[in-house]
């Protein structure tokens, strides 16, 4: 047997299975209401500062736990001026982080401090603390056990209450039965069952792992900013995304050639429900052109760009990861 035909066996019936988000990127408004919301209220670490690397005029700002590890990391494309866009199918409605047990008061008290309104609801059992960034993104907090904590320390939040990375996401979908297939079958995640209009779907990682899709449909979302542009799930190397990248294919999806984001490797497709799915590698990470003692305080551009950064600077809005001051 030759090996192309052992390949093709192999696709055939072979399962795969993501460890779960890799991460979440969202368009927003201005940078600096984006640091001061997610350093400075969330108390996130502001990973890296960058451009986007097809639009090399805004920037794209990262925040995670005190490493970026997958599992924590959001990703955002300031556009200051633009027009809001609007929540909807075909995107990740809600973005779930997950604090540890103990934490919800903390974050209820944090967050009138701030003025920022909140509601509490409860979905699978699990009670949660539903708020919107400053552009209109939908976050929420829950308690969970599993997860590693968060060891940075910004702004007042200290590791036993700090947001330890993404509890999961709540899908919107345009075709919710056809997403859930691709969740399961696809993407290798474990069906738990439903409450309501929601199905919930488990990975394995301790973090990133719990998705929700929302069963009923609504109406279409539109880009913007105030809303999630794509969502990434990990990939454990280059080879593994070859992998994937033949897998996604073999359902008839059509999937990207392989896109060097400096921190990781990403392919993309889009799911039957309108949302934008990557598939992105956990290396190299975010200490591949800084240390890890001062990623995120400069402004860090791939080769292609190094030459224009003085152009590049002209363009970019001044930002500072700063501490604030609550009532
Ligand atoms: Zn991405």
């Amino acid at each position: 047997m030759n090996r192309s035909f052992q390949t093709v066996l192999e696709m055939k019936y072979m399962k795969k299975h993501t460890a779960g988000i890799h991460h979440i990127t969202a368009i927003v408004g201005h940078p600096q209401e984006n640091i001061d919301f997610y350093a400075g209220v969330l108390g996130l670490r502001l990973v890296k500062q960058t451009v986007n690397f097809d639009d090399p005029g805004t920037y794209h700002l990262y925040f995670g736990d005190e490493a970026g590890s997958p599992g924590t990391i959001i990703t955002f494309f300031p556009w200051a001026n633009a027009h809001p866009g609007v929540i909807g199918d075909g995107q990740v409605g809600v973005t779930t982080y997950a604090i540890p047990v103990g934490a919800l008061e903390y974050w209820k008290q944090r967050l009138t401090s701030f003025n920022i309104p909140y509601v509490v609801a409860e979905r699978f059992g699990e009670t949660l603390l539903q708020f919107d960034d400053v552009h209109g993104l939908h976050l929420e907090l829950v308690e969970r056990e599993e997860g590693p904590l968060n060891h940075w320390t910004f702004g007042g939040v200290t590791k036993d209450v700090a947001i330890k990375g993404f509890g999961g996401a709540v899908l919107y979908s345009s075709r919710p039965q056809h997403t859930a297939t691709v969740l399961s079958d696809v993407l290798g995640l474990q069906a738990i069952g439903t409450d309501g209009v929601y199905a919930r779907y488990a990975s394995t990682a301790q973090i990133g792992n719990i998705i929700d899709i929302k069963m009923t449909e609504g109406q279409l979302g539109k880009m913007g900013p105030g809303t999630v542009h794509h969502i990434a799930w990990r990939a454990e190397d280059d080879q593994d995304q070859r992998s994937w990248q033949e897998f996604v294919s073999s359902f008839g999806l059509h999937v990207t050639d392989v896109r060097d984001r400096s921190y990781f490797n990403a392919i993309y497709f889009r799911e039957p429900g309108s949302i934008l799915f990557e598939i992105a590698t956990d290396p190299p990470g975010f200490a591949y052109d800084e240390s890890p003692e001062t990623m995120g305080s400069k402004l860090m551009l791939p080769v292609q760009y190094e030459q224009h950064r003085d152009r590049l600077k002209q363009m970019l809005l001044p930002i500072e990861v700063r501490e604030l001051t609550s009532d």
